[in-house]
């Protein structure tokens, strides 16, 4: 069958799979990396599949139009999330009222809106997609009708049927998934993405899936892949390097996108053991959290030719800590950093701002604690509860939600707005001290040692290059506001 994914258009540079989904501050652009598995899926399976990614090549709805005439797919799949839900449902009106061509939606939202969605589109697959996009295309061309497919939702005879859950993939099935570096170079232009603490250009992998922490805020593990993180193994993510480092050659970093890639600190020391052993050279970064890494583990990393850890402090109040369930007080994280430094590592810190318990004060606290660490990268987002989160239910409850429509999550240029309004913290206080906080961090003459420290190891060239574009962005995205 001909199948037709879509990251649909809308803002330039909207990053649909970014934890926050908005356009990035600093020049972030992530590959659609979920679309992509999927893509490898379906081509397993045999099928013509053609993947378009509208936010990095600045299409408009015309030229997706234009190129689905062209393609003339037997099914479109297209992607949403929820900031750009009510665009992505307007997407998927245009493409319907144009072409006969059924249309199955995927991504985050359609765990908590399948019943809207089904308004528009024929086929909600909800959750982690990609086997279950296989089954249903396997289905649909050999006429055996989508009953039996699990984890869809559809409509029949004006009603609508949620098929059950599909069990979430295992390990073994993560084995057998192709390599998704290979989809990117088939299907994308690798000098598209762009990561603000990745050397440039990089890929985006996953080694595992899923994340077993409640933080309450965040909705990939509540709404998405799960709770029960499951693994490739390290055969299998090694093997995928040396296909990186063979096929790949411009390829200066893997970033491993898994939510908590430290989880497990036999599996990082033995990927460390396999990488040396193997003798590959291109670095690598990953997100990680500040309980599960000691400074043995972090200086077998960088042997391992890690650069750059991504981690959640969220805030630097042990009340807001306790608040959203994140497991760890702020005395864990800061020997967590002092650690990240004798190991020789770079840290990417993100802090939260507007999270149940936040106040002035507590803000004023989180940056003491951010001048403190000094973080190579810092990112500070708006605390934004989506449908089908904790924080959400948290919010609604105690009549903090200024409103749930998806329209109101960003500003006109793509930017996170705060849906969250608290009587002694306004939702323009809250996006106001992040900007701030941003500025003063970035444009004080205190970050230029940090700033130089980054440009003084190996890749110093690239490391530079990487500071130098991420800055120029961040600069007019401040001038835009
Ligand atoms: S550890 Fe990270 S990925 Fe896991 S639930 Fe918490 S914020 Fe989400």
């Amino acid at each position: 069958m001909k199948v037709y994914l879509l990251n649909p258009p809308y803002f330039p540079r909207f990053g649909r799979e970014m934890r926050w989904q908005d356009t990035g501050r600093g020049g972030t652009l992530y590959y659609p990396i979920w679309l992509s598995y999927a893509t490898g899926v379906l081509e397993c399976n045999g099928h013509d599949v053609r993947l378009v990614d509208a936010p990095a090549w600045n299409w408009d709805v015309n030229n997706v139009l234009k190129d689905l005439k062209k393609f003339d797919p037997d099914m479109v799949v297209l992607e949403t999330s929820f900031t750009s839900l009510n665009n992505d449902l307007n997407i998927s009106a245009t493409i319907k009222s144009e072409f006969n061509t059924p249309i199955t939606i995927v991504g985050p939202p359609t765990s908590q809106f399948s019943e809207k969605m089904l308004n528009i589109v024929d086929i909600v697959a909800r959750y982690e997609y990609d086997f279950t996009l296989a089954e249903l295309v396997k289905n649909i061309e050999k006429k055996k009708g989508v009953q039996n497919v699990l984890g869809i939702s559809f409509k029949k005879d004006n009603r609508i049927i949620h098929n059950p859950d599909r069990p979430l993939s295992t390990s073994k099935q993560l084995d057998e998934l192709p390599f998704v570096s290979e989809v990117y170079r088939k299907h994308l232009n690798i000098y598209d993405y762009f990561l603000n603490y990745s050397l440039y250009p990089m890929v985006q992998i996953f080694t595992g899936r899923g994340c077993p922490y409640q933080c309450t805020f965040c909705s990939w593990p509540q709404t998405f892949m799960g709770r029960k993180y499951r693994v490739r193994s390290i055969k299998n993510i090694l093997d995928e390097f040396e296909w990186i480092e063979g096929h790949l050659p411009e390829i200066k970093e893997v970033f491993l996108e898994d939510d908590t890639f430290t989880v497990n600190k036999r599996r990082v020391l033995e990927f460390c053991k396999e990488y040396i052993k193997r003798k590959l050279d291109i670095t690598w970064s990953c997100n990680a959290r500040v309980d599960t890494l000691d400074l043995e583990t972090m200086e077998e990393m960088r042997k391992a030719n890690c650069r750059f850890l991504i981690v959640g402090f969220e805030s630097a109040n042990n009340e807001i800590l306790k608040n959203i369930k994140k497991g760890f007080n702020i005395e864990i994280a800061k020997d967590f950093v002092k650690n990240v430094k004798k190991a020789g590592l770079l840290l990417h810190a993100d802090f939260i701002i507007g999270l149940p318990g936040e106040n002035k004060r507590t803000v004023e606290r989180t940056i003491k604690f951010i001048k403190e660490i000094k973080p190579e990268q810092l990112q500070v987002s708006v605390a934004s509860p989506f449908p089908g989160t904790e924080f959400y239910e948290w919010a609604k409850e105690k009549g903090y939600l200024v409103t749930d429509d998806p329209n109101e999550y960003l500003d006109a240029q793509g930017h996170q707005k705060s849906i969250v309004s608290y009587p002694w913290l306004s939702s323009e206080e809250i996006v106001n001290r992040v900007d701030k906080i941003l500025k003063e961090y970035y444009f004080s003459l205190k970050y230029i040692p940090v700033a130089l420290k980054q440009i003084t190891r190996r890749h110093s060239l690239e490391e530079a290059k990487r500071l130098f574009y991420s800055g120029k962005m961040f600069i007019k995205y401040i001038f835009r506001r």
